[in-house]
C-alpha cells in the first residue's frame, strides 16, 4: 500500500493527477471494508516548473523557483533588504529585491492560510505587495519548524501571491548581495494550472450525532514521495477500516483522508471545517495521524483537552503496547482543527520527530524504506481497542 502511494504514484501534491489517483485508491479501498464514502471536491491550482536562471553580467547564481511562483523574465537593478526596517525604507518598484538575514529566517505563512498567520509575516507580505518589486530572490538557511529538512528552504510558497520569486542558499545570497545596484537578469520558467482535488470521508456505525473522527492528510509536499509524511497516516486509516469491517456499534466512525495539510491554502481542511460548522459538538474524539511509523524510536501519542473517561481509555489502549510513549504536545498538523473547535483530540506520530523534521521531512529521502510496518499494525490495533472502548462508554 505504501509502495503504491509513494512510488507507483509519483507525486501526491494537491491538484496533481497523482493526488487524484491517491484519493481514488483510498475511496475504493475504504469502500471495500463496508464504509459509505463521500468525496468533498474543491478547486485549486497545480503548478509545474522547469527551473530558473539568474545571472549578473554573465555570472550565474544557483537559484530555485519558489513553489507556486508565477513565471516570467525580468532584467532589473538589484536592491537588498535584511530587516523589516530596511524593507520599509527600500525603493523596490520594478526592481529585483534580495531578501536575506532576519527577513528570510523563517518561511512566510501564505496570505490566505486560515489557521495561523503571525503579524510579522503579514507585514512583510503586504510591504512586498505594495512596493511592487519585479521579482524576489530569497536567501535562506533552514527552517525545520515550517519547512522540514530543506536547505535552502523556499521563503514564499503561495499560489495567491503574485510577485515571482526564487530562493537560494545564504552563501549564494551573500555572493549576490555584492552586486547591489547592478542589473540582474532572472528567467523563471513556471506555470500555474487550474485544477481540483478532494477529501474522502468514509462513515460507518450507528449514531451520527456521536462521532469518532480519524484524520490523516493524503497530500504530500512537492518533490517528496511522502512515506512518513503522510503515506503512513493513510495506510493507518485503511488498516483501521479493515479492522472495523464487521463493526456495528452505536458510535459513529468517520475516517477522513484530508487533502491539503502540505499545500499553501489547506483547501481540504477549510472545506471539512466549513462542512462541520455547527456540528463540532458531535465529535466525541478527534484523532490525527501524521509522521507515524518511523523505523527509529517509538510511536508517540499526545492528548489535547480530553475528559477523564476518554483520557483513561486512550492510556489503556496505548500504554500497554510496547514501543508506544506519550510524547510532547505539538500543533503543526490537522489535530489543530479539533483543538481550535474545542474538541478533545489525540495525535499520533513518531517520537524521533526532531530527526525526522531536520533530516527527512519534505525531501526525497521520505521513502517507504524508513517505515516499520509492524508499528503501523500496532497503532491500528490500539485504535480499534480504543474505539470499541469508547463505543461502550455511557452517553
Ligand atoms: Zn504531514
Amino acid at each position: 500500500m505504501l509502495h503504491k502511494l509513494c512510488l507507483e504514484i509519483p507525486s501526491r501534491r494537491v491538484g496533481s493527477a497523482g493526488n487524484r489517483a491517491a484519493t481514488d485508491f483510498f475511496a475504493r479501498s475504504v469502500a471495500s471494508f463496508g464504509f459509505q464514502t463521500e468525496s468533498q471536491r474543491f478547486d485549486c491550482i497545480d503548478w509545474t516548473s522547469e527551473g530558473a536562471r539568474l545571472a549578473v553580467d554573465g555570472d550565474l547564481f544557483r537559484a530555485f523557483v519558489g513553489p507556486y511562483s508565477l513565471g516570467g523574465q525580468v532584467r532589473a537593478p538589484l536592491v537588498v533588504a535584511s530587516t523589516l526596517q530596511e524593507l520599509e525604507a527600500t525603493e523596490a518598484e520594478g526592481k529585483i529585491i534580495l531578501l536575506c538575514g532576519d527577513l528570510a529566517k523563517e518561511q512566510l505563512m501564505p496570505k490566505n492560510f486560515p489557521f495561523y498567520n503571525p503579524d510579522e509575516h503579514k507585514r512583510i507580505i503586504s510591504l512586498l505587495e505594495t512596493k511592487q518589486p519585479a521579482a524576489i530572490v530569497a536567501a535562506t538557511t533552514r527552517d525545520p519548524g515550517m519547512a522540514g529538512a530543506l536547505y535552502p528552504f523556499p521563503l514564499i510558497e503561495d499560489g495567491d501571491f503574485d510577485v515571482p520569486s526564487v530562493y537560494m542558499t545564504d552563501v549564494e545570497g551573500s555572493r549576490l548581495a555584492q552586486h547591489a545596484g547592478e542589473e540582474v537578469s532572472l528567467d523563471i520558467r513556471a506555470e500555474r494550472h487550474p485544477s481540483w482535488g478532494c477529501n474522502v470521508v468514509a462513515r460507518k456505525g450507528g449514531d451520527r450525532s456521536r462521532r469518532l473522527v480519524c484524520f490523516a492528510h493524503i497530500d504530500a509536499k512537492l518533490g517528496t514521495p511522502g512515506a512518513i509524511d503522510n503515506g503512513t497516516g493513510i495506510v493507518l486509516l485503511l488498516l483501521l477500516a479493515e479492522l472495523l469491517v464487521d463493526y456495528g456499534g452505536d458510535l459513529g466512525v468517520e475516517i477522513v483522508a484530508l487533502n491539503g495539510e502540505d499545500y499553501y491554502s489547506a483547501p481540504g481542511e477549510q472545506l471539512w471545517v466549513s462542512q462541520n460548522a455547527g456540528r463540532f459538538g458531535e465529535i466525541v474524539l478527534g484523532i490525527n495521524m501524521d509522521g507515524a511509523g518511523y523505523r527509529e524510536g517509538n510511536t508517540a501519542f499526545s492528548l489535547y483537552d480530553c475528559p477523564p473517561d476518554i483520557d483513561s481509555a486512550i492510556r489503556e489502549a496505548f500504554c500497554a503496547r510496547k514501543d508506544m510513549v506519550e510524547g510532547e504536545a505539538w500543533y503543526q498538523s490537522d489535530h489543530s482543527l479539533f483543538i481550535q473547535n474545542q474538541r478533545p483530540a489525540l495525535a499520533i506520530t513518531s517520537d524521533r520527530f526532531d530527526a525526522l523534521w531536520t533530516e527527512i521531512a519534505h525531501t526525497a529521502k521520505d521513502r517507504p524504506e524508513i517505515v516499520d510496518p509492524a508499528k503501523l499494525v500496532d497503532i491500528a490495533l490500539a485504535l480499534r481497542h480504543l474505539l470499541l472502548h469508547l463505543d461502550r462508554l455511557p452517553v
